[in-house]
């Protein structure tokens, strides 16, 4: 069994439409000895059972696991304020004034960026209203607002608080797309042609980078570039997608992008988030913004002058001093990325989401109760690391059935279970296991 890693994408959907998939457990085992990134799961905490077995874990699409280097880095942290005390700020080991970039340029790996065009700070919603003061400055001409339907509730809820708050009415300014009937996912064409069909009035196009729900990956590129020739700004959520694809968000173009750090980027619950905005605006100091302390030019902070002068750059948005804490789990994970490195860890979860598909859709041929369809993408190239299993019946039970057998996985409301495994640590020998645990449901 020989594995070939090819470097760019569309080789490896080449590849894997060539693929021969066997479901036994020596086959996934040979995937795993011939991964270049298998180390990696060592890397990882597992939670296991009371029997100190380790979980097979598929939920890092909600909540990554813990790096083993997370507590370390944070002791670092506390030991310093112990000793440091205010001190911390200057000479502790990793000095606080400048700990948001120690961030920067493994961030901007991540997502395809240049680091003048990246900053962690905040949270994810928070950095999104930031960025729509920016970016939706809504006129009498140029006001709507264009997304998918089914949106993450936060981003809903944003944008319709966004509408509210500059006095428009939400039903006026969003305009949603749906699925067309009997699809469960968009296609590119209907969303180009919506933001076509009110050319002269949206503002901001806002779409996720990968659907909570259905795991779809949008085509950023051609999205923003629609958005730009009808005069309208491109912004995305990018919660399921950073740590996740291998993103170019500069070289796409996009305006404006933010995502949390504790999904796949494994740096734990409510962590920081990360914020791009590209070249092209945040090294304008004019671009309107709302603004703190911690955006002003870094040489004259101290000076506690009155008169705002923005640092260049993403940096330039921020508002408060660095959560340290935080930060220094986030550190531990986002060094783990660039020695990976995300287009590595991109071909090899586009082989491991397709192997879960095919023990997957092998357990439901050979076993009538299994009852689903995967409504995620079946392209690589329109999907991430997760499936989206929508149950006719059952659902519940064998989401249930998972769960007694050692494993997580993630339920949504009605009747969909989520899978995603994470190409830092999760192996093909779990993909396979978990096949086998969903072959042995039944209804009772
Ligand atoms: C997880 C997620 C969020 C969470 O937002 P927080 O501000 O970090 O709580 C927001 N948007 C999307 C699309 C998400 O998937």
């Amino acid at each position: 069994m020989r594995i070939l890693y090819m470097p760019k994408t569309k080789y490896w959907v080449k590849f894997e439409t060539n693929m021969h998939f066997e479901n036994n457990q020596k086959f996934a085992q040979n995937l795993d000895s011939a991964d270049k990134l298998k180390q990696y799961k060592e890397e990882f905490i597992f939670p296991s059972n009371s029997d100190n077995v380790p979980t097979l874990y598929f939920c890092g699409n909600s909540l990554g696991l813990q790096p083993k280097g997370a507590l370390h880095s944070l002791q670092v942290e506390l030991t310093d304020w112990g000793k440091l005390g205010v001190e911390g700020h200057f000479h502790g080991n990793n000095p606080w004034f400048h700990y948001h970039k120690f961030l920067t340029d493994y961030s901007a790996n991540v997502v395809g960026a240049n680091p003048i065009e990246v900053v962690v700070m905040n949270h994810l919603t928070v950095n999104l209203h930031l960025l729509f003061a920016t970016f939706y400055r809504p006129t009498k001409n140029r006001f709507k607002i264009i997304m998918e339907a089914g949106a993450f509730p936060s981003d809903m809820y944003a944008i319709e608080s966004q509408a509210l708050f500059h006095g428009l009415n939400p039903d006026e300014v969003i305009i949603e797309i749906s699925p067309r009937d009997g699809e469960f996912t968009l296609r590119t064409e209907d969303i180009l042609d919506t933001i076509e069909q009110n050319k002269t009035d949206t503002a901001l196009v806002f779409f996720s980078g990968v659907q909570y729900y259905t795991g779809q990956y949008f085509d950023i590129r051609s999205i923003t570039q629609k958005a730009h020739e009808v005069g309208a700004f491109a912004g995305f959520d990018l919660a399921h997608a950073a740590g996740n694809l291998d993103l170019k968000l500069h070289e796409w173009d996009v305006d404006f992008a933010a995502w949390c750090s504790y999904k796949y980027l494994n740096s734990g619950p409510g962590n920081v988030g990360g914020v791009f905005i590209h070249e092209k605006h945040c090294t304008n100091p004019s671009t309107p913004r709302l603004s703190g302390w911690w955006g002003h030019q870094e040489e004259s902070r101290f000076l506690m002058k009155k008169g705002y002068i923005p640092e260049l750059g993403a940096a330039g948005w921020q508002l408060s001093n660095a959560p340290v804490f935080g930060m220094a789990v986030h550190l531990v994970s986002l060094k783990l990325f660039e020695t990976a490195k995300i287009e590595n860890l991109r071909n090899k979860s586009i082989q491991l989401t397709n192997y879960l598909q095919f023990v997957l859709e092998d357990a439901k041929s050979k076993n009538l109760d299994l009852d689903f369809n995967i409504i995620t993408p079946s392209d690589s190239n329109s999907r991430g690391a997760q499936l989206s299993l929508l149950f006719e019946k059952n659902g519940r039970a064998v989401f249930d059935h998972i769960t007694k057998n050692n494993s997580i996985v993630d339920w949504r409301e009605p009747n969909v279970i989520r899978i995603a495994p994470a190409p830092l640590y999760n192996s093909f020998e779990d993909v396979q296991k978990l096949g086998e645990i969903f072959a042995s449901f039944s209804k009772i």
